[in-house]
């Protein structure tokens, strides 16, 4: 069995929103507890952050995340890099109810808990997605892909902001980059849109449905339909 952690406030989730409640806690001098899989959380992937006060000129979601770990280790925030896999709510003795977190390594008790573990990618649920994936030809986050799109043709598939986000991250690396997305128009800000159009290695395909993916050992072949045309 492994050790039990007790705490006061646990905090499931080592993104933005759980690191700066657990730094004012521990300025607080709250006793707490961050658990998460990996620090930093999503911010990661951002080109460039334009809205956050402080840095005119925009900072890169890898800068950001050289400071925020600066941070972490100048409030000495407590944390453990552990996967959360379920909590129960329980009596732990004369009516005293604790958190008890389980996660892959071991449990944590506390009394209060906050959550914030943000959003995940959603999958295409396409066939040869599994495939593609492990293979490392396919990738839900583009901090994981940029070391393997130097010169090639990449596809990246969605609308919004982080499709446009991407495609501009990868821009002087990769050969060329479409952004393929269902529905006629994009769904990412215009100032996204207006620096992707600009770039001549970037191609924005609208109104275009998947239907499967296929790997053949060298070349990732997307099967596609626009309008009844198949791509
Ligand atoms: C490409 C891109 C560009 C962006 N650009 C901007 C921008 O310019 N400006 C802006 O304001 N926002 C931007 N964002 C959004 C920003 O990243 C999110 O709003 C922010 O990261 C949310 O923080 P969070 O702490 O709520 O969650 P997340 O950042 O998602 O962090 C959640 C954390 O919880 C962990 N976790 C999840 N489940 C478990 C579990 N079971 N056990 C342990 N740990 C777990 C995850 O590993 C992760 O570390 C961008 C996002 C992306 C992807």
């Amino acid at each position: 069995m492994a050790e039990k952690l007790e705490t006061v406030v646990a905090l499931i989730g080592g993104g933005p929103a759980c690191i700066t409640a657990s730094i004012q806690l521990t300025r607080a001098g709250l006793d707490n507890l961050l658990i998460t899989d990996e620090l930093g959380g999503k911010i990661k992937n951002a080109n460039l952050i334009e809205n956050l006060l402080g840095f005119p000129k925009g900072i890169s979601g890898d800068d950001f995340i050289q400071l925020l770990k600066q941070q972490v280790r100048k409030h000495s925030v407590e944390y453990i890099t552990q996967t959360v896999k379920y909590v129960e709510y329980k009596n732990v003795g004369t009516n005293a109810f604790r958190f008890i977190i389980t996660t892959d390594k071991e449990q944590v008790q506390s009394k209060y808990l906050i959550v914030g573990t943000g959003s995940k990618p959603k999958k295409l649920e396409i066939e040869g997605e599994e495939e593609a994936y492990s293979k490392k030809r396919l990738f839900y986050e583009n901090y994981n892909a940029r070391k393997h799109v130097k010169e090639k043709n990449v596809i990246i598939i969605g609308g919004g902001d982080i499709a446009y986000d991407y495609a501009l991250n990868i821009k002087d690396s990769a050969s060329n980059i479409s952004i393929i997305q269902r529905s006629s128009i994009s769904k990412s800000i215009p100032i996204l849109q207006t620096r992707a159009q600009k770039e001549e290695s970037i191609k924005i395909l609208t109104g275009v449905n998947l239907n499967k993916i296929k790997f053949d050992g060298k070349t990732l072949v997307i099967n596609a339909k626009k309008k009844d045309r198949t791509l």
